[in-house]
């Protein structure tokens, strides 16, 4: 699952295509400490529960943050949060396979029935993929050792966890870093995508003070079999300031206490659903 260079070629693609990587300094991460990244106050909102844009009127934010509403689990989030499980799995167990040579094994116990098939058939999807590639790079001579050779066939450092607090938010969980850009596995629908992924990449920059240029939206269906489709954004100047945009609207409507109301029109899979619409 994306490869050393599958992800230097969508990183090479994103620099012909969209030009030059150029960010203004004013809207790096690390320049947490002054406007526009400074936040209008710190209320330690998860990113997800606004850069992406799903509730239109931000009242999923009222809902959670001001009345305590617990989000109701909807299928396809408990579906994606237990196929994101799987994959951070098939990763995890890849390296232990290079470095111990255990099995890789797909999750057993504790997989609900309905999802049983879709998770098995990502796990070996992934471990053929990643032990393949291993043995290709090692047998070409391409990688010089066991190390090298995980890193061409899984480049990717899973589940990185930054403090979120200089930009107003709790801590932040990119699902992975590679090559310097950040990326983000999806399974269902997905929005706003190149937003939220300037949203991860402004808090790396905040940790680490390092830049963040590029991110990888990954797009997984499990119908049978494995399909995938990954696309590269240029984190510049339009994704970010959008991306603080929708901050200093989620945190003015926590801070204000006013309820936006119902959207026109809500997604039955909104976990606010029935809070909403009853
Ligand atoms: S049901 Fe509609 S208004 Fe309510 S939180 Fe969900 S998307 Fe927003």
């Amino acid at each position: 699952m994306l490869t050393l260079l599958e992800i230097a070629r969508l990183l090479r693609r994103a620099k012909v295509t969209q030009g030059p990587a150029e960010v203004s300094p004013e809207l790096r991460g690390w320049a947490y400490d002054r406007q526009p990244v400074k936040p209008p106050a710190y209320l330690g909102l998860a990113l997800s529960d606004f850069a992406y844009g799903y509730c239109p009127t931000g009242r999923s934010l009222y809902l959670k943050y001001v009345l305590g509403e617990r989000p109701q689990p909807t299928k396809p989030l408990a579906e994606g949060q237990a196929l994101h499980a799987v994959l951070f799995k098939a990763l995890e167990d890849f390296r232990r396979y290079v470095y111990s040579g255990t099995p890789m094994s797909p999750p057993g116990e504790g997989m609900p029935e309905d999802l049983r098939a879709k998770a098995e058939a990502l796990y070996r999807y992934i471990a053929v993929r990643l032990t393949g590639e291993y043995q290709h790079v090692l047998a070409s001579r391409l990688a010089r050792s066991r190390d090298a050779a995980a890193f061409y066939a899984a480049p990717i450092a899973a589940q990185i966890a930054v403090d979120g607090a200089p930009l107003g938010l709790s801590y932040v969980v990119a699902d992975g870093v590679a090559l310097g850009a950040v990326v983000e596995f999806k399974f269902g629908p997905s929005q706003n995508v190149d937003v939220a992924l300037a949203g991860y990449a402004m808090a790396i920059e905040a940790e680490y003070g390092v830049p963040i240029d590029y991110g990888i939206h990954v797009q997984i269906s499990i119908d049978g079999q494995v399909e995938y489709r990954a696309t590269a954004y240029h984190l510049g100047d339009a994704p970010r300031a959008k991306f603080l945009e929708a901050r200093d609207e989620a945190i003015d409507v926590v801070a204000s206490a006013r309820d936006p109301g119902p959207a026109p029109q809500c997604p039955k899979t909104c976990p606010y659903y029935s809070v909403c619409r009853s």
